[in-house]
């Protein structure tokens, strides 16, 4: 590029709608607006190609755990680049995935003793779905080939992980091509399924249900697919202390694996590094992803126990092999950045600096409490959605087609901070590492930017 002109904005802007598919954007607004065409990152901030500057509110799509462009990541990158950037685990092991699996075990809850990488989420909770039904053929149950799942539960855009999904907005178009799952009730207690409510006295009535459904099923039953501790996507809906531990403990009772999603919630999100560890809960298979390699690339990796590896040892002609792998699959570069990320972690005491963080949300998410069209306030660590809603009282939700949440986010930027919404749930969401001052700034922006949208 040295001689050649940079383009500029207006080029960049006209090439992104002439040649650019955005995920999940309606084409037809994009085309209709200008767009920010971001350039460079530092910090919580991302710069755009006028120099302008947003403060990062969604730590670019839930990954940026140290901030961006960030230098011992980046000469972790390069160093790695400089020796080698990629090889094959078909047939060859590889150092920084070997040095990557094992510490993972090593801060991963107890239990959960191999490691098996992917490159995305959706990635990583298809393998946790192929593994899962593929263990109970060796362990002589193949009749056990159902999974159940929470309602408004996203796990990813593949086809197996839209089948354990419950969102209709994005799912139901493809329903004749997903395979049929259970849907349990979600613990929502804003819009609790159940007719509830109040989770310190209606006593888990959700649980109650998951185990009508487990009895029912019992004998076709695979697995749980959730999130634990946040459903993300699903509107960063919070569940209550508990349900994941009455989770664990019915699945336990029916032969049920659980497969935890800690895609979003993995890497010191909800103030400890995994989401199970606030309830003592270990999965039979973890999924994990976003934060593994601090935002940087992409790189996922599917967790399981023992039991689980050593139902599938057995002799080549047993056919007991699991048959998956993706091209990519424990890249070198990746894992080195995502090793130097978790040495950050220590270094840079960041879980200490998360868990301040998020008492310092809690603070000032409190002061939307009276606000008018503020309906639901949810939490979890450095994770909250803001719902908004048209009539407190009633708790009845803006029109989808309103657009509210969308707008919300679009007035934010003309106040430095970008965000991207759930529907009508305004997101907070930024890079772990953010400062006191940043938070005040991302949430200033954002609480603006609703006064705006609402009044
Ligand atoms: N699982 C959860 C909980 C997620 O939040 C996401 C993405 O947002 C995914 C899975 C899918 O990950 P990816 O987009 O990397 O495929």
């Amino acid at each position: 590029m040295n001689n050649v002109e940079k383009p500029t904005t207006a080029q960049l802007q006209a090439w992104d709608k002439q040649y650019v598919w955005h995920p999940f954007t309606q084409m037809q607004d994009w085309l209709a607006d200008d767009q920010i065409v971001i350039v460079a990152g530092e910090g919580s901030w991302l710069i755009d190609s006028d120099g302008n500057r947003y403060l990062d509110g969604v730590a670019s799509m839930w990954t940026n755990v140290h901030g961006h462009s960030h230098p011992a990541l980046n000469k972790a990158l390069a160093d790695q680049a400089a020796r080698l950037e990629h090889s094959t685990l078909l047939g060859l092991a590889g150092e920084q995935s070997i040095l990557l699996a094992k510490r993972l075990v090593e801060i991963a809850p107890d239990g959960l003793s191999k490691v098996f990488y992917s490159d995305n989420g959706s990635t990583a909770v298809e393998v946790g779905l192929k593994m899962a039904y593929q263990y109970h053929c060796h362990t002589g149950e193949p009749q056990r080939s159902r999974f159940l799942r929470l309602q408004h539960a996203y796990h990813g855009d593949t086809i197996g992980s839209m089948s354990v999904g419950g969102i209709s907005i994005y799912h139901d178009t493809f329903k004749p091509l997903l395979f049929s799952t259970i849907e349990a009730p979600a613990p929502y207690c804003y819009r609790c399924p159940m007719g509830k409510h109040d989770p310190a006295s209606c006593g888990m009535a959700c649980l109650d249900a998951l185990e009508q459904l487990m009895v029912e099923h019992q004998e076709q039953l695979a697995g749980m697919m959730m999130e634990p501790l946040l459903q993300g996507a699903g509107g960063m809906l919070a569940h209550p202390a508990g349900y994941l531990k009455g989770v664990r403990q019915l699945c336990d009772r029916y032969g049920v694996l659980l497969i935890t999603d800690e895609v979003a919630t993995g890497f010191g999100r909800t103030g400890k590094m995994f989401a199970v560890e606030h309830e003592g809960v270990t999965p039979d298979i973890m999924a994990i992803s976003k934060g593994l390699c601090a935002g940087y690339l992409p790189l996922a990796a599917t967790l399981a126990t023992e039991e689980i590896y050593q139902a599938f040892l057995g002799n080549y002609a047993e056919l007991k092999t699991f048959f998956h792998g993706h091209t990519f699959t424990g890249n070198p570069l990746a894992c080195a950045v995502a090793l130097r990320s978790l040495e950050l972690f220590e270094e840079t005491g960041l879980m200490e600096s998360v868990q301040q963080r998020s008492k310092q949300l809690t603070a000032l998410l409190q002061q939307l409490e009276g606000h008018p069209h503020v309906g639901n306030l949810r939490q979890c660590g450095l994770a909250a959605g803001i719902e908004l809603v048209q009539d407190k009282a009633t708790k009845a939700a803006y029109p989808w087609e309103e657009k509210r949440g969308i707008r919300v986010c679009q007035e934010a930027r003309r106040h430095g901070v970008f965000s991207r919404p759930l529907g009508n749930t305004v997101v907070v969401f930024p890079p772990l590492a953010i400062t006191e001052d940043e938070l005040v700034f991302l949430m200033e922006g954002l609480k603006k930017a609703i006064n705006a949208v609402t009044d």
